[in-house]
């Protein structure tokens, strides 16, 4: 019983919440309230409006460890180093559509990684979401299947939904079932997309037209077979191959 619990804390401290431009200081009480009821501890703010702030204080109710312990950030591609698992939440369906879970597919997905990976689930602005660009560093999309005429959520009703499955889904997870892999950190994921930008402008695969749309179907590709850290070695050996190979010729 004592081991099942210890472990249990492990996956959920292994959990990030990521908030990206959040605008309205309550809304970051809200958040912090929603993740410690459900026993997440870990928040990240992306350059956040008006942070630390009385309003985000009174909304956390009681949950100002969260706050005090809070991260805040410049970048998201900052927030993200160390996560080997990116969650993107979204309102809305993209046009590049990464594979989309809902909160009960996704906790379950993400518990049982979180026992040797580091997941984070970013959320984005009260306005506005996520912007492509951002979701290009996420693997998965979380979508919470609402009104398709109303479908926006308030941030941290969000936070609390995704959370609580994701606490339920860590009570029924007693024992090791599945057998996890070592995946690539997102950090050698981005450096593995540089290589290979330049790699393909070199042998000219990538042009000025078309190098934008063509590097975010890629990325999408490899985002969606999360990639293990041996795996990334072997790309980046293919690459550097073919650039040795250019050099001599
Ligand atoms: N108008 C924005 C919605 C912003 S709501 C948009 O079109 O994306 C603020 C944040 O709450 C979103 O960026 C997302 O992180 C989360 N959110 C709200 N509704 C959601 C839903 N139905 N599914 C998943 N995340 C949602």
């Amino acid at each position: 019983m004592h081991q099942t619990l210890n472990y249990t804390i492990t996956m959920l401290n292994n959990i990030r919440i990521v908030l990206v431009n959040p605008s309205h200081p309550g809304n970051i009480g809200a958040v912090a309230r929603a993740m410690k009821t459900m026993g997440l501890e870990h928040l990240y703010l992306v350059n956040p409006k008006s942070f630390p702030h009385v309003n985000a204080t009174a909304l956390a109710a009681g949950a100002d460890d969260i706050l005090e312990r809070a991260t805040i950030i410049t970048s998201l591609k900052d927030a993200l180093v160390g996560s080997e698992i990116v969650f993107g939440t979204s309102a809305r369906l993209r046009a590049l559509q990464l594979p989309t879970l809902d909160p009960k597919a996704a906790a379950k997905f993400i518990i049982n990684e979180a026992k040797v990976n580091k997941i984070s689930i970013v959320f984005g602005r009260e306005n506005n979401g996520l912007s492509n660009e951002e979701l290009e560093l996420c693997n998965h999309q979380l979508y919470i299947p609402t009104n398709p005429n109303f479908s926006s959520l308030n941030i941290a009703a969000a936070v609390q939904l995704i959370a609580y499955e994701i606490k339920m889904a860590d009570q029924i997870e007693t024992t090791i079932t599945t057998p996890t892999i070592d995946l690539a950190s997102t950090e050698a994921i981005q450096s593995f997309y540089q290589h290979l930008q330049q790699t393909l402008i070199t042998t000219k695969f990538l042009n000025l037209k078309n190098q934008n749309g063509l590097m975010a179907k890629l990325k999408r590709l490899f985002n969606r077979a999360q990639l293990e850290k041996t795996e990334i070695n072997i790309l980046r050996g293919i690459l550097t191959s073919i650039n040795t190979k250019n050099e001599n010729d």
